[in-house]
């Protein structure tokens, strides 16, 4: 989308995350005209997938479960293709001093996960909705009266009916002025509430071949010692290309694991095989300032997630909470991020006298 000075949008929404796609892919199929400004310059957000010559690694989000209906839904809509999540062989226990192998796997559990990548959902979002998606694009103010709302961002300012939230809260609250400031309680919720995985890094270690398969093991391991403290196969289809990955919670002010404290615990764990990966990559997110605002809280009160604040749009009803930490279904995972998505989009279509304005009401025949 070209963004004027005069732009004016029914729905500006920030963030061209997977809450941020779907709700302007709903709001368009509902007439509802959009903006979605994101501040990188790729859409997907906390979807990211890593390119390289072995193939695609997400650094982001990685699965998703039987029962999430929105995310199958979104998959089945767009085509996407998945697989399930290798479950198979013994799992590994890792403590100071060595590691052994346990009966069975009891730390994955059935899921599935997207071959070609989760960034491959939010990237289809983006192609089908063309225009109105501009990256490079960050909110900076957003400016409410009761007589108009609007945006200002890197190339100018929007005015628009509604603005979605479509990025986490306290990242939100964080980053962009209100005029005038949120009442209190809500600046407060939102800078209380914690970027689901904010303070994660995630580490994905490439190797030639899923060489622990042939060993009977899982590539699944629960781990006591530094740095990362659980781990699990992340190969593609029949094990091409082998890959593990594992979490490490970091506190404020930890430090980065680098690639040799990574691969010496996977050596620990599934021994001398993992010791020659092809590639290593690191992503701590609580270094990524489009996810995390500075200072990132430990995941830990959660009571703040679902708020019935963020369920009710704030500024006369035309600020409207759309991130996943909001929505009242599974937040943190992608299904809560639909959810949330649906919410506001709920919203906004409901007040349709409010789009359109009573002198132009859409008409019979009007498409
Ligand atoms: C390491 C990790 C592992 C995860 N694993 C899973 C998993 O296996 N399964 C699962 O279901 N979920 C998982 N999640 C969670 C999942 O990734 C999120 O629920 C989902 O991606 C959140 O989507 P969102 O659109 O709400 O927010 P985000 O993806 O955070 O999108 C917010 C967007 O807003 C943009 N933005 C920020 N500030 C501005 C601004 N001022 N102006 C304009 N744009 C801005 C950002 O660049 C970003 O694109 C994981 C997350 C992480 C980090």
């Amino acid at each position: 989308m070209r963004l004027s000075a005069t732009s004016h949008v029914d729905a500006a929404i920030v963030g061209a995350g997977i809450a941020g796609l779907v709700t302007a892919t709903r709001l368009i199929e509902a007439g509802v005209s959009c903006a979605v400004l994101e501040s990188q310059d790729r859409v997907g957000g906390r979807l990211l997938t890593h390119y390289s010559s072995a193939g695609r690694f997400d650094l982001g989000a990685t699965w998703y479960w039987p029962g999430e209906t929105r995310v199958a839904a979104l998959i089945e809509e767009l085509q996407i293709p998945t697989h399930a999540h290798h479950l198979a062989g013994d799992a590994m226990y890792h403590v100071p001093g060595g590691a052994q192998r346990m009966d069975g796997n009891p730390i994955d559990v059935v899921s599935g996960r997207f071959s070609d990548g989760a960034s491959s959902l939010a990237e289809r979002l983006a192609d089908r909705l063309g225009d109105p998606v501009s990256l490079r694009t960050t909110v900076h103010e957003v400016a409410y009266s009761e007589s108009e709302l609007k945006v200002t961002h890197t190339h100018g300012s929007l005015s628009a009916r509604h603005v979605v939230l479509a990025l986490p809260p306290p990242l939100a609250v964080h980053s962009i002025d209100f005029r005038p400031p949120l009442p209190d309680h809500l600046h407060d919720l939102a800078t209380a509430t914690s970027v689901w995985m904010g303070t994660a890094t995630k580490a994905v270690v490439v190797y030639r071949e899923a060489f622990w398969r042939h060993d009977g093991l899982a590539g699944a391991a629960v781990s006591h010692v530094w740095p990362l403290r659980e781990l699990h196969d992340m190969s593609g289809v029949n094990g091409d290309p082998a890959a593990l990955f594992g979490f490490a919670p970091l506190g404020p002010g930890a430090p980065t694991p680098t690639e040799h404290d990574i691969v010496n615990q996977l050596v620990e764990i599934f021994g001398s095989d993992a010791a020659a990966p092809l590639e290593v990559i690191i992503k701590d997110w609580r270094l990524d300032g489009h996810a995390v605002p500075p200072g990132a809280r430990p995941l830990t009160p959660m009571e703040t997630y679902a708020h019935p604040r963020y369920q009710e749009p704030a500024g006369d009803g035309r600020i409207h909470w759309a991130s996943t930490e909001t929505a009242p279904d599974a937040p943190g995972h992608i299904e809560g991020a639909i959810a949330a998505a649906a919410r506001a989009v709920k919203a906004i279509t409901t007040d349709r006298s409010a789009i359109y304005g009573a002198t132009s009401q859409p008409q019979q025949g009007d498409h």
